[in-house]
C-alpha cells in the first residue's frame, strides 16, 4: 500500500503540530525549516485549553496541562497597581475545562519535535512549493537556496535545489508566508495593527507578584510566570510600525513603563537589552478565499494572522494541525476534497478569533485620557455584573473540542466520523 508523503514547510508550533499529528496517522513526514537551528524566540506562549485539547490528538496535552502555574489567581489592573478586573485559573476550569497554561516557546518546540522520527525535520532549509498539485498530480516543492523565490528571503542565490513531491503540502511559513504570496497573488498582505510588542524573560523579582496584565494609555504590560520559575514579561505600545528605540529597548521600556506598578520596574532593572524581542503587531485585514489550493494547506499566522490580544495565534495554528490531519485521508487521492473540507472548517473559526483579537487589540490601544477612563469603568461595572470578565473573551474559543479521529500510531484508518 503506498505511504502518503506530506512536506511541511516552516518548524514553528503549526508546522511541528501538523507533522506530528499526520505522522500519527501513518503519513511520511518532511518538515523543511529555513533557520539553522530549532531554537524559538526567547518568549513564553499562553495555551488555553482549546489548544491543550488539540495536543491530546497528539498525546501531548497531559505534558502541557502539567506546566499549569501553581499561582491561580490574576487579573486586569491599572499602572497604579488597582484592579479592575480579577480571574483565576480555577474559574478558567470551570469555564473551559482546563486553566491556561504559559510555557517557555522554546519547553513547546521541544516537546513538538520528539515526536516525530528522527530526520524528520531539516532545518537550514528553506522551501518553496513550485507545483500545487491537483487532484490527479501531486504537489512538488523545491528545497535549498534556490528554491526559494527569487532567493528574497534567503540573501543568497545560485545555489542548487532539491525537488520534492509530495500527496500533501502544509504551509506553515509563519506571518509573511511566501506560499500564500505564491498561491494568492494580488491579496492583501496582513495589516499593521498599529502597535508593536516586546517580549523577555527573566528569572523571578525578589519580591513575589500576582500574575497581570495592566492596561495604560495606548500601552499594556503583562507578567506571568513560567513553569520553571522564571518570568515571562510581554508589552505593547502603539507606535509607528519599523520603529527601534534610538538607544536600546530596555531604555524604551523603562521611559514608559519603569513607573507602572510591581514588579514591572524590578523585571527591567533585571533584563538585558539584547535579551528583549520587538516585533511590529500585524493581522489579517481580509480573509483567504480559501486556506488550501490544489494539494497545498495553509495553517497558522500564514493562512490567518492575529494580534495577541486573546493569546491565541498559536492556539488557532494547533487547532488547524489536528483538524488537518483529521481531514488528511490515507487515500492521496482523497486529498483536494480532504483540503475542500479542512477550509469549511477553519477559515470561519479562526477568521472570528482574528476578528474577536483585534477587537480586543483596539480596546487596549486606546489613548485618550477621557477613553482610558471610561475603558476602566466599563470594564470594572462589566466585571461586577457578570464576574470574570477576563474569561468571558474566550467563550466560544477556549471551549473547543478536536474533531474525534481514529487516531493510532501507524494505522492508516479511514474516517468518515466527521464531526
Ligand atoms: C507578542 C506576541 C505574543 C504572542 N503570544 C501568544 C500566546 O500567548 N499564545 C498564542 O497561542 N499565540 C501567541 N502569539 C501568536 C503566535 O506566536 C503565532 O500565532 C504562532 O507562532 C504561529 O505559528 P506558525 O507555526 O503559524 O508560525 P511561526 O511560529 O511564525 O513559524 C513559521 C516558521 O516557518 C519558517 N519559515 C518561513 N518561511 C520558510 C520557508 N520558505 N522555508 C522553510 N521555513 C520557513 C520560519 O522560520 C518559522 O520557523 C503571539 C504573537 C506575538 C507577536
Amino acid at each position: 500500500m503506498h505511504q502518503p508523503r506530506a512536506f511541511v514547510i516552516g518548524a514553528g508550533v503549526g508546522g511541528l503540530t501538523a507533522a506530528a499529528a499526520l505522522h500519527r496517522r501513518g503519513w511520511a513526514v518532511t518538515v523543511a525549516e529555513r533557520a539553522a537551528t530549532l531554537e524559538p524566540v526567547g518568549a513564553g506562549i499562553a495555551l488555553a485549553p482549546n489548544a491543550q485539547r488539540a495536543l491530546d490528538v497528539i498525546g501531548l496535552g497531559d505534558a502541557v496541562r502539567s506546566m499549569a502555574g501553581r499561582q491561580d489567581e490574576g487579573g486586569l489592573r491599572t499602572p497604579s497597581g488597582r484592579w479592575l478586573s480579577r480571574t483565576s485559573q480555577t474559574a478558567a476550569a470551570e469555564r473551559f475545562g482546563g486553566p491556561v497554561v504559559v510555557l517557555h516557546r522554546a519547553d513547546l518546540i521541544g516537546l513538538l519535535a520528539a515526536r516525530l522520527p528522527g530526520g524528520t525535520v531539516r532545518t537550514g532549509t528553506p522551501a518553496a512549493v513550485t507545483d500545487p498539485g491537483t487532484a490527479e498530480r501531486p504537489a512538488t516543492v523545491r528545497t535549498g537556496h534556490g528554491g526559494e523565490r527569487g532567493g528574497e528571503e534567503s540573501g543568497e542565490e545560485g545555489r542548487e535545489g532539491e525537488e520534492h513531491t509530495a500527496d500533501l503540502v502544509v504551509a506553515a511559513d509563519g506571518i509573511h508566508s511566501a506560499t500564500r504570496r505564491a498561491l494568492f497573488p494580488g491579496h492583501p498582505a496582513p495589516r499593521y495593527a498599529g502597535f508593536t510588542a516586546w517580549r523577555f524573560v527573566v528569572p523571578p523579582p525578589g519580591r513575589p507578584f500576582t500574575p497581570h496584565e495592566t492596561w495604560g494609555r495606548g500601552s499594556v504590560w503583562g507578567t506571568v510566570p513560567l513553569p520553571d520559575g522564571r518570568v515571562y514579561a510581554y508589552a505593547t505600545a502603539v507606535l509607528p510600525a519599523g520603529g527601534r528605540a534610538p538607544d536600546d529597548e530596555r531604555a524604551e521600556l523603562l521611559r514608559r513603563f519603569g513607573y507602572w506598578h510591581h514588579p514591572v520596574p524590578d523585571l527591567l532593572a533585571a533584563v538585558e537589552p539584547a535579551a528583549i524581542l520587538r516585533n511590529d503587531v500585524y493581522g489579517t485585514a481580509v480573509a483567504l478565499p480559501a486556506y488550501h489550493r490544489g494539494r497545498v494547506a495553509l495553517l497558522g499566522d500564514a493562512a490567518h494572522a492575529m494580534t495577541p490580544n486573546l493569546g491565541q495565534g498559536g492556539c488557532q495554528a494547533v487547532e488547524d494541525a489536528v483538524v488537518l490531519a483529521h481531514h488528511a485521508a490515507p487515500d492521496p487521492g482523497e486529498t483536494v476534497r480532504a483540503l475542500a473540507a479542512y477550509t469549511r472548517d477553519r477559515l470561519p473559526r479562526t477568521m472570528d478569533v482574528v476578528r474577536r483579537s483585534a477587537r480586543v487589540a483596539r480596546l487596549s490601544t486606546l489613548s485618550s485620557p477621557p477613553a482610558c477612563a471610561l475603558r476602566a469603568a466599563a470594564v470594572a461595572v462589566a466585571d461586577r455584573i457578570g464576574p470574570r470578565l477576563v474569561l468571558r473573551g474566550l467563550d466560544g474559543i477556549a471551549d473547543w473540542r478536536p474533531p474525534r479521529t481514529p487516531y493510532a500510531a501507524g494505522t492508516l484508518e479511514s474516517d468518515t466520523t466527521g464531526h
